[in-house]
C-alpha cells in the first residue's frame, strides 16, 4: 500500500489500524556480540515447553502463535501481530503463473509492474534458472540464498528429466525476501535457525517498513484492531475495539483474509456467506543416497533451498509447487530433549541434505473450505469442504517417476496433510460471492478489500507476493491513477 501512496503521487493524511503487539520488537542481532549457541539453546527450550504439537507450530521467538479452531481442533492461525504473518512467514517470493489468474478480472500482465515495484521495495535474492524462466521473472537484486550440494543435485537432475508422467518440470532456487547482501547489517549468515526466529532480521517483514514510515511521519498509526465499518454521510467511518470511531475518504481492508471477512460480516450485518479456502499442503521425506551431498553443512540456510513447479500437461490435472526443505536442527532439536543435542547434533548435520523435507503444495480445487458465521459477534468455522486427495496419487508418481535415476527415494507411505497452508483466501471474491466485489475492490461504498479475500481461489503458488503487488494496484486504481 505504501508504495502504491507514494506511486500515486498524491497528498494524503494515511491513518493505520492495527494491534501494536511487537511494535518495539527487535530480533537479537548483533553477531559477534551475541552467543548464537546460548541464544538459539534458550529459544528451543521456551518452543519445546510451549509446544502441543509435533513439529511445533510456528511460534514468534517462543512466542506461541494463536490458532482459530475448527470444532475441537486448532487450524490456522489468528494473527494479532503488528506486520502481520510476514514476522514469521518463509520469505518465499513468486509472481502467479498466467493460467493462475483464471477467475481474476486482472491479468498477470497488468499486474507485472506492480510485482517489479514491490520486488524493488522488499529486495528479492534470486538467480536466473528453469524456475525463473517458467514464471517469466527477473526481480532479483540480491545473490540467492545458499544451495545445500544435495538440493543442486536434485535440481540438476529434475530439470535434465523436464518432465514425468503428466507434468512438465522446472526447479530453482526460489526467488526470496532475504537479505543476503554480505555488507548489510542485515545480511544472512547462513545459520540455519529461520524456523525458530532469524536473529538478524534477514528475512523481510512489514514490521519494519510500516515502522519507518510511521518515524518518517507519513502514516498516523493507531494501536487498535478495527471491529467494523458504516457508511455515514457518505464517508467510511471506522470502529475501534474500544468504541472510537473516525471517518474517512476512503479505506484498504488489509487485515489478512479471516479478519477483513469477520470485520466485512459484521459492517455488512451478514451473519453468514462467505466460505474460507486453505489450500493442501502434503508433508515427506526423500532419501538422498546419491553421492552428492555438501562437505561443509555448517553454514546453510533453513528454509526452502529449492523449488520444483510441475506444470500440468493435462487439462485434467492442475499446477503443483514443492518446497525441498534441508533436514533442520528445529525439527530434531524441539522432538528430543536438551540434553541429547551435544550426541544428534553431528548425525543431523550429516543428514542435512540427506534427508530432504518436501511440502507439496496443490490446486484449491482439492482444499479444506470452510463456512463461517457469526455467533453473538464471535465467528464460527464448520467444514465445508474436505480433500479428497485423488490427485495425490499422480503427482507423487510423477515425482517418483521424476527421480528415477537420481538416487533420490519417495518412501511409498501416504504424506502427512498439514492442518494449514497459511494461505487463506477467497471469502469475498472478485465477481461472485456473498457481495459483488469490484476489480478495484470496492465491496462498501469508498472500502476496497486489499488482501486475499478478494483471490478468486487460493493459488497453488506462495501468495504474498501477489498480495503485496495486488493491493498496491488496487490502491491505484481507487485513486484513479
Ligand atoms: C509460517 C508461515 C510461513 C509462510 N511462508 C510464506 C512464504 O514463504 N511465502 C508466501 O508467499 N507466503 C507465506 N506465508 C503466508 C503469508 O505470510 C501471508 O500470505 C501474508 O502474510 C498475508 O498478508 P496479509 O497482509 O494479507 O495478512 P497478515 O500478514 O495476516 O496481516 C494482517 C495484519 O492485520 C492485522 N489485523 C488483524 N485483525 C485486524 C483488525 N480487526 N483490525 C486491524 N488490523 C487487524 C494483523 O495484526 C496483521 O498485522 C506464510 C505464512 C505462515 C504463517
Ligand atoms: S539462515 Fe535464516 S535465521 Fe540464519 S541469518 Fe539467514 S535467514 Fe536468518
Amino acid at each position: 500500500m505504501l508504495s502504491g501512496l507514494e506511486a500515486a503521487g498524491v497528498e494524503a493524511d494515511v491513518t493505520l489500524f492495527s494491534s501494536d503487539r511487537y511494535f518495539d520488537f527487535d530480533p537479537p542481532d548483533h553477531p559477534g556480540s551475541m552467543d548464537l549457541a546460548r541464544f538459539y539453546a534458550g529459544l528451543y527450550a521456551d518452543i519445546k515447553a510451549q509446544a502441543v504439537n509435533y513439529p511445533p507450530r510456528k511460534t514468534f521467538f517462543g512466542d506461541p502463535v494463536p490458532c482459530y479452531s475448527v470444532g475441537d481442533e486448532a487450524r490456522f492461525f489468528q494473527i494479532d501481530m503488528f506486520g502481520g504473518q510476514t514476522n514469521i512467514w518463509g520469505g518465499t517470493a513468486l509472481p502467479l503463473t498466467e493460467a493462475e489468474f483464471e477467475g481474476w478480472p486482472i491479468t498477470r500482465k497488468e499486474l507485472e509492474p506492480h510485482y517489479q515495484a514491490i520486488a524493488d521495495r522488499i529486495g528479492i535474492a534470486g538467480r536466473r534458472d528453469r524456475l525463473s524462466e517458467f514464471l517469466r521473472l527477473d526481480y532479483s537484486d540480491r545473490p540467492p540464498v545458499k544451495q545445500l550440494k544435495g538440493f543442486e543435485f536434485l535440481e540438476r537432475h529434475l530439470n535434465q528429466r523436464a518432465e514425468a508422467g503428466g507434468y512438465h518440470l522446472h526447479a530453482g532456487v526460489p526467488p526470496n525476501a532475504v537479505d543476503t547482501r554480505s555488507d548489510s547489517p542485515n545480511g544472512c549468515i547462513q545459520c540455519g535457525e529461520c524456523m525458530a526466529g532469524c536473529v538478524r532480521d534477514s528475512i523481510y517483514s512489514a514490521r519494519s517498513t510500516l515502522r519507518r514510515a510511521i518515524a518518517a511521519g507519513t502514516v498516523d498509526f493507531v494501536g487498535q484492531n478495527v471491529t467494523s465499518i458504516r457508511s455515514r454521510e457518505s464517508r467510511p467511518e471506522v470502529r475501534c475495539e474500544n468504541g472510537d470511531t473516525r471517518s474517512f475518504d476512503r479505506v484498504f481492508l488489509c487485515a489478512g483474509c479471516v479478519a477483513t471477512t469477520e470485520i466485512l460480516m459484521r459492517s455488512l450485518e451478514m451473519r453468514t456467506g462467505p466460505i474460507l479456502q486453505d489450500n493442501c499442503i502434503y508433508q515427506f521425506p526423500i532419501v538422498n543416497l546419491s553421492e552428492h551431498s555438501d562437505p561443509r553443512k555448517e553454514e546453510y540456510f533453513g528454509l526452502t533451498n529449492l523449488l520444483l513447479l510441475m506444470e500440468p500437461k493435462l487439462p485434467e490435472l492442475s499446477l503443483v509447487q514443492i518446497q525441498f526443505y534441508p533436514n533442520v536442527d528445529y525439527l530434531w532439536r524441539t522432538l528430543f530433549p536438551r540434553w541429547c543435542w551435544g550426541l544428534l547434533r553431528h548425525p543431523v548435520r550429516w543428514l542435512r541434505d540427506r534427508t530432504i523435507w518436501a511440502r507439496a503444495y496443490t490446486d484449491a480445487g482439492d482444499s479444506y473450505r470452510y463456512s463461517m458465521r457469526l455467533d453473538d459477534d464471535r465467528l464460527v468455522f464448520s467444514e465445508a469442504a474436505t480433500p479428497d486427495a485423488t490427485n495425490v496419487v499422480r503427482w507423487r508418481g510423477s515425482l517418483r517417476q521424476a527421480l528415477r535415476g537420481s538416487k533420490c527415494y519417495v518412501f511409498p507411505f501416504q504424506p502427512v496433510l498439514a492442518h494449514t497452508s497459511a494461505h487463506l483466501a477467497g471469502s469475498f471474491p472478485y465477481g461472485g460471492g456473498p457481495v459483488t466485489v469490484a476489480r478495484d475492490g470496492e465491496v462498501m461504498p469508498s472500502v476496497h478489500i486489499a488482501d486475499s479475500s478478494c483471490f478468486p481461489k487460493s493459488p497453488v503458488i506462495a501468495p504474498t507476493m501477489t498480495i503485496m503487488a495486488n493491493a498496491r494496484r488496487t490502491l491505484l486504481e481507487a485513486l484513479g491513477r
